[in-house]
């Protein structure tokens, strides 16, 4: 298949032929599991406000129906591809799979700058973008949901769209959305939180203790932000942070709060000190308890995972480390613990979830009892994929991957090949 090209595919491809090796799967059988159903590509033209009209490319990869509608984020990124959405939609299947969730992976988006478009402009590539889409998605065909470059904000406008072609409001087409437009109480924060408590029962396992411990945290969006404040809550000092923009470090512990409301107010890290700044380069392989890259995929890679001086490597983002990497990781006889991204960052997808399932049923639950299932469905992740580790002795990414994958592969035996 040559439409599935690029260094993402690429990692995507050579993660899931490790974990079929490992589970013997046949060759014949591969292609079928590995390659998406659908990958639409559509223009979304735009009235700039200098008066210009621009046509931005959208795209969006539904990898499998086998299990459910597909489910997946909506990026927004000026080098956005179709290689790039396809790993994505992989790795959602095999995260929600592996939660249990009753989808199949999707990913989206549209290859601009979101940085640098005004808010009508966001508006207006956002609107058309849905509109293109009505005929690929549905409430139970595909859900959109936020993801880089992507906020609630975008999920109500991608909603309203729907819903006027419809003629009736269908919150249930879109997860991520403000709770003032249907969403669900802790979804904004959901992954974050989940990175948060996924890194605090690796820290049981390793007897560490949260309070006084460190972390270094890439990416100051959403997962980055709420996770950086997620283990402040649990005692942790975060020595370093950084975005596209800025990269700040203090030995001795940064201000979150100062931090946070400087973003709040300039929408990005640069600007809010002189004295802190740090080279982006070096941040990952600073002295640290706990690393969080929570921005875009490939940082950790052949070059620097050697360096890494962390003892837990949370992977808030999507594919942060590269095969290479990993090999360089398992070389290190395991002290990086890694949590992997399709375990580490699937609080978004599982509250997604439970926004969809409150949507469709129009019964919705407080913010406690949102947290109380997310933790649950992450424990047991969790510990299936500690299980396996320990049973298979395989790398922790390799056991969280094979569980996702085992699954679809025996939901698909089961329902056979139409015709
Ligand atoms: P976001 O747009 O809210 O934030 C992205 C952050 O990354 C921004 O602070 C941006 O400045 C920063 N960034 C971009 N390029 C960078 C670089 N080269 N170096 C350092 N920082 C850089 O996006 P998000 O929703 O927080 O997503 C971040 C990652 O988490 C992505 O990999 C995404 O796929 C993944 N993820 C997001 C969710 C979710 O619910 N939003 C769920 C699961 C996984």
């Amino acid at each position: 298949m040559t439409l599935y090209t690029g260094p993402v595919f690429d990692m995507a491809r050579e993660q899931f032929h490790t974990v079929a090796d490992y589970l013997d799967i046949p060759k014949g059988e591969r292609d079928r599991l590995l390659y998406p159903k659908r990958a639409v590509a559509v223009s979304v033209p735009v009235h700039m406000d200098n008066g210009h009209e621009t046509v931005f490319q959208g795209y969006r990869v539904q990898h499998h129906l086998t299990l459910g509608p597909t489910k997946g984020g909506t990026r927004y990124s000026p080098k956005l591809d179709v290689g790039e959405v396809a790993a994505l939609a992989v790795w959602m299947s095999w995260k929600c799979a592996l939660c249990g969730l009753p989808y199949g992976g999707a990913k989206g988006g549209v290859a601009c700058d979101p940085y640098k478009l005004s808010r009508r402009e966001l508006e207006a590539v956002s609107r058309r973008y849905m509109q293109e889409m009505i005929p690929f998605v549905g409430p139970r065909t595909d859900v959109m949901a936020p993801d880089m470059g992507t906020n609630e904000q975008v999920m109500a406008w991608f909603m309203d769209t729907y819903s006027m072609y419809q003629g009736k409001t269908v919150t249930e087409i879109v997860t991520g959305k403000p709770v003032s437009a249907g969403g669900t109480e802790g979804r904004r924060e959901a992954t974050g939180r989940g990175v948060a408590h996924l890194v605090g029962r690796a820290m049981e396992r390793l007897q560490m203790h949260p309070a006084g411990a460190t972390a270094i945290v890439q990416g100051f969006g959403n997962v980055g932000s709420v996770s950086a404040m997620a283990l402040t809550e649990r005692g942790v000092r975060i020595l370093g942070v950084s975005d596209h923009t800025a990269c700040y470090y203090d030995a001795k512990g940064l201000d979150l709060p100062a931090l946070q409301r400087h973003v709040a107010a300039h929408g990005v890290l640069a600007g809010w000190s002189s004295e802190a700044a740090c080279d982006p380069a070096t941040l990952l392989t600073l002295p640290c308890d706990v690393l969080v890259p929570a921005a875009v995929e490939q940082v950790i890679t052949g070059a620097n995972a050697g360096k890494l001086q962390c003892r837990i490597l949370a992977e808030g983002a999507n594919g942060p480390t590269t095969p290479e990497a990993d090999r360089v990781l398992a070389g290190r006889r395991g002290d990086v613990f890694v949590i992997p991204d399709i375990l580490c960052n699937a609080g978004g997808v599982v509250v997604s979830y439970f926004e969809w399932v409150q949507d469709l049923q129009q019964f919705f639950w407080d913010e406690a009892e949102v947290l109380s299932r997310l933790n649950r469905v992450l424990d047991r992740a969790f510990n299936r994929v500690m299980a396996r580790v320990e049973q298979d002795h395989v790398a922790h990414r390799d056991a969280a991957t094979s569980i996702g994958v085992q699954k679809v592969r025996d939901a698909k035996k089961m329902r056979g090949l139409f015709p």
